[in-house]
């Protein structure tokens, strides 16, 4: 393999981070790197990467920080995975294998479902749950489809079930995009949705999967829903279960300035439920910063790291074998940079520039073990720690 040249312009140490080793790079190091250390099959990188998407990889459909080249190094020259990494973004509404093959067509490198952890992931683990129970499904995209992929079997969306209800958000006339519902008032919706009946089957639980689109609507409903037990127009009931994907406040989409995210929905619907309910609304985040969604990729990242994907065939290891390094590369302190400090080792910590962050020396509440610009000097630092 060609040396390549590597170009930081800004990577520096954080002493307050104790009990690691202290990351850096010599300046030969920058200069001239040979990954001749992966060339070998009898090598397994003891290390992997998991990217953030939004700000990292991606702004809004937009390749960025130079990601399709830092990505393709990861591979061999035969388009085979070499070092296992995967996304780690707390976006989503589309179901993993087709989120995979989108960031395929927009970065040029074969994206396996599996390299794909979105913030609604975790959801699959509430099917014995929920199964066969009325569940909502609330947000952008498609997410009754996210769900029903997972194996749930009675998911409506917020939009299905609310045109169920005549009047339930009564400035819905003024909404152009949604003149048309779902099913015509007083349609019979059991043509539709065959093994349920809304007006008197109660709502087990609300997912919310990925950014809602109509917030005024979504919080009239929502509360509709969790404070009469799961059966809008009735009278007060317990709460039913309510989840989120993610609990971000904000995130950076294709807008030069950050855009709310689905814990900016959350605060909102929180405050209103708890003006208009006697007991305060009850919930269930998941996403980055949670611990569990470190140990998770951890986990995923150990079967890239054995499956026939990489470049060496042993097995016999994969539910012992533990990661010398695992490096979380994103843009928001709060959310990927935080995270990666609480699950600690072997996870590190990498800070971009190019999305949420943008300061010149560290973040100062969570301060990351490496700041770079973008996600090409990270991949650049990371392969010649790791490789040389
Ligand atoms: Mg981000």
């Amino acid at each position: 393999m060609k040396p390549e040249k590597m170009r930081f312009r800004t990577v520096f140490r954080v002493s307050s981070v104790k009990n690691r080793p202290p990351l850096s790079l010599s300046r030969a190091q920058t200069l001239s790197v040979s990954f001749s250390c992966m060339q070998s099959t009898n090598t397994r990188p003891s290390f992997g990467i998991a990217f953030d998407i939004d700000g990292v990889i991606l702004r809004g459909r937009v390749p960025i920080g130079g990601s399709p080249l830092a990505l393709r190094r990861l591979y061999d020259e035969s388009g085979s995975l070499k070092i296992p990494f995967l996304f780690l973004t707390n976006g989503g509404g589309i179901p993993e294998p087709k989120r995979a093959l989108e960031l395929s067509e927009l970065l040029g490198v074969n994206i396996l479902p599996s390299q794909v952890v979105q913030g609604h992931s975790p959801f699959r683990n509430l099917l014995g749950r929920y199964e066969n129970k009325l569940i909502l499904a609330v947000g952008k995209g498609e997410p009754a489809l996210v769900l029903t992929e997972y194996g749930f079997k009675k998911v409506l969306t917020l939009d299905e079930y609310a045109s169920y209800f005549e009047g339930i958000d009564p400035v819905s006339e003024y909404k152009k995009w949604t003149t048309v519902p779902v099913v015509g008032r007083n349609d019979n919706f059991k043509n539709l949705v065959p093994t349920c009946d809304v007006f008197t089957e109660r709502v087990k639980a609300a997912f919310v999967v990925s950014d809602p689109v109509d917030w005024g609507r979504d919080i009239q409903v929502l509360c509709d829903v969790l404070r009469s037990g799961g059966l809008p127009g009735t009278t007060n009931g317990h709460q039913p279960p309510l989840y989120f994907a993610a609990d971000d406040l904000e995130y950076q989409a294709a807008f030069p300035v950050e855009r709310l995210g689905m814990g900016a929905f959350r605060i909102a619907l929180e405050n209103v439920f708890n003006r208009v309910h006697h007991t305060p609304l009850q919930y269930i985040a998941f996403g980055k910063p949670k611990p569990i969604v470190f140990k998770n990729a951890e986990s995923l990242l150990r079967q890239l790291h054995s499956s026939r994907h990489l470049n060496h065939v042993h097995h016999e290891d994969f539910a012992s074998h533990s990661f010398r390094a695992l490096y979380m590369v994103g843009d928001n302190p709060s959310v990927d940079i935080k995270g990666a400090r609480q699950a600690g080792h072997p996870w590190i910590s990498v800070l971009t520039r190019t999305g949420v962050f943008h300061g010149k020396e560290n973040h100062e509440e969570f301060p990351a073990d490496l700041v770079v610009d973008t996600v090409e000097e990270a991949v650049d630092y990371i392969l010649t720690k790791e490789c040389t």
